[in-house]
Order: structure tokens, then sequence, then C-alpha cells
């Protein structure tokens, strides 16, 4: 039977407890839902502390010093039929997105030369619609992942919304795309709250479709919207259950405009403590740290590898602006952590690192 916190109070300190859970995970084993929400039930700042600690040994072991850092192209911004209330490209919203069509080569093209300069592993088209259906606009997006491909600067990922047809999985493989980003976003309760018109079945749906064809998946979710502790740890058991190769973790940045737009912001040491909770669900998944950093995290953003997290979003996300690729490279160099990700070295680890965006903005997944 599995402890509960009252339970870790009264039979051992806390930080025994972490420790207890810790070295399992270390060893090899896991934890269960209910330990899980011990873990992030846990309100000592000094008890965090040592979660972090912990959660940053896990990392060591598992993912090395290696970080592996990603970038986006937005390849269709804006005006997109679903009502996802933390974006602010959904039409559903008065926000000042910008919107445009289908991107042409040359951007891309910039992109991955920027990415290559950068040490940046992969390159993510990501657009803001619903999905991708069979006909010319699927003729396109391939064309695109072709080039990306062929430009070979960087790794060509996806993030392109819903994928209803096993078809759809399959070109985008035959055309080259080795991994696609596509958030769960929160977990299957708190789901109707934020998105109506479309569900968590269709997500994962989308995410089996593309796991047929081939395709490494790229999925995690936002914190921050008003979902309850609980919700965030079902959502990284959900990530495990799917088996994700990347799992971004976004932070919500409220936009005007949209319904989220006065949702109040969670304290660093609880977004920190979620890192953290995620590293011991996920020992050897690539757990990166996506939109809302700078916003969220502020001087404390360097924490973010100490409490667990092996891959980061550079650059600008889809709707609002980042902090200076520079600036990232340093943090990481300062912290002794090598930006210079490759192949080989997460072969050796697992066969369960991509290039790849993470399925989102700033909040703002993509499709
Ligand atoms: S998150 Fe994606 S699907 Fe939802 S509104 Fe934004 S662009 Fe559309």
């Amino acid at each position: 039977m599995s402890m509960t916190l009252a339970d870790s109070i009264t039979e051992m300190p806390v930080r025994e407890r972490v420790a207890e859970l810790g070295q399992r995970v270390l060893d090899g084993g896991q934890i269960s839902r209910d330990e899980a929400l011990e873990l992030a039930q846990i309100e000592n700042n000094a008890d965090i502390m040592d979660l972090l600690a912990w959660g940053n040994r896990i990392r060591e072991r598992f993912k090395g010093n290696k970080i592996h850092l990603c970038s986006i192209v937005n390849a269709k911004a804006g005006a997109c039929s679903e009502n996802c209330s933390f974006c602010a490209q959904s039409a559903a919203y008065q926000t000042e997105s910008p919107r445009y069509g289908f991107v042409d080569p040359e951007p891309v093209a910039e992109a991955m030369s920027e990415a290559k300069a950068n040490d940046v592993t992969a390159v993510g088209l990501v657009a803001a619609w619903r999905g991708l259906k069979e006909g010319p606009m699927l003729d396109e997006v391939c064309d695109r992942i072709r080039e990306m491909k062929e430009n070979g600067q960087s790794r060509p990922d996806a993030s392109l919304g819903l994928i209803e047809s096993q078809a759809v999985a399959d070109r985008l493989k035959e055309a080259g795309l080795s991994c696609y980003g596509h958030n769960l976003e929160s977990s299957r309760r708190f789901f109707p709250e934020h998105c109506t018109t479309h569900t968590f079945e269709d997500r994962l749906k989308t995410i089996q479709f593309l796991k047929n064809a081939g395709i490494k998946i790229c999925s995690g979710g936002i914190i921050g919207m008003g979902e309850a502790r609980e919700d965030r740890v079902d959502l990284a058991m959900q990530l495990r259950e799917i088996d994700a190769n990347v799992v971004p973790i976004n932070i919500l940045n409220p936009i005007e405009g949209t319904p989220l737009e006065n949702q109040k912001p969670l304290p660093p040491m609880e977004i920190l403590k979620t890192i953290a909770v995620f590293r011991f669900i996920l020992p050897r998944k690539e757990i990166m740290i996506a939109g809302g950093r700078t916003v969220n995290l502020r001087d404390m953003q360097s924490m973010v590898f100490t409490a667990g997290a092996s891959a980061l979003m550079v650059g600008n996300y889809l709707t609002t602006l980042n902090q200076p690729v520079e600036k990232d490279l340093q943090m990481l160099r300062d912290l002794g952590l090598d930006p210079d990700w490759d192949n080989d070295f997460a072969d050796q680890l697992a066969d369960e690192s991509c290039g790849s965006r993470c399925g989102c903005d700033d909040n703002a997944t993509t499709a």
C-alpha cells in the first residue's frame, strides 16, 4: 500500500521520504501516482530544495550534462478555429497576435541556419490551425519538411495540430519528419476547462497515428492554468503511459484578450517543484522547459536544470519574446552544462531523445 503525505510526516521526515523515492528512481524503479502526489504536496521550501536536488541527481544519472535545445518557426499564425483558452492564436479571442498564411521556404531556411549557429538540435514548424487533412495543404507542408531535411543544418520537426487519419501521419514520415509536437496540455479531467472544440481523446488519437507511423512524440502541457496539483501529476502519468520522447513543460504566460488573461501566476517554487516531480515520474525522458519560463521564473530560470530539466526551448516563442539565445547559452555554460547535444550520446542512454519543438508557444501550443 502506498504511503500518504500524512503517513510520511508521522513515520519519517519528508526529507527521508524524498530520498527514499529518489533513490528508487535512481536505481531504475518507478514511483506510483500516489507517491508522485506526495511529492507534489510538499510545501516547505527546505523540503522542496531537497526534492530539486534529487531531480538534479536523476537528470544527471539518466541524461548526463547534455542539454537539448529546440527552436520553432511559426509556419502559420493566428485565426485558429479552436478555442484553447490560453492561446493568443485562437480566432475566438481578440488578441494582438499576428495572422498570416503558410510560411514560404526562405524564413524556414533562415531559422535552420540560425539554429545551426547556436547548437540548436531541432527546428519545429508550428502551425496554428485545428489540424492537417489530406489535400494541397498537406502537400505544401510535406514540401517544407523535405526542404528542411535536405537543408540538413538542424533536425526538421513539426507541430501541426490534430491528425485524423493514419495516411496523414504516414505522409509526414515519408517527407522526413522524425518528431511531432502535440501536447496533451493538461490532465484528462481538466482538459475541458480550457478547450471545448476538441477533446483529450482527439489528442491521444493523433499521438497514436504518429506512433504507428514511427514518428517520435514531443508531448507535454501547460501549468498554471488553474489546475490542481493532482492534474499536473496525472498529466505526467499519462505522458509516461504514452511513452512521450520529449516532454515540454510550458508555464502559462497570460495573454491579454484570452479567457486566462487574469490567471494568477504560479509561484516559482511551485513551478520548480513540478519540474522535479516530472523528473521523478519520467526519469529518462527529455524534459524541456518551453514557453513562459522568462516571465514566470525571472532570475530563477537557471534552477530548472537543478530541478531536473534536460532541454530548453530557445529563441522567440510563437507570440511572445524569449531572452536572447546567447544569454541561454551562457546560462548553460555557467552551470557546467553542455548544449552540444548529439545523437550518439542520446542513443547510448536510451532511444528516447529527439529533436523537437515542444508543442507550444508561450502557452500556446500548437494546433
Ligand atoms: S493551441 Fe493550437 S489548437 Fe489551440 S487555439 Fe492555439 S493554435 Fe489553435
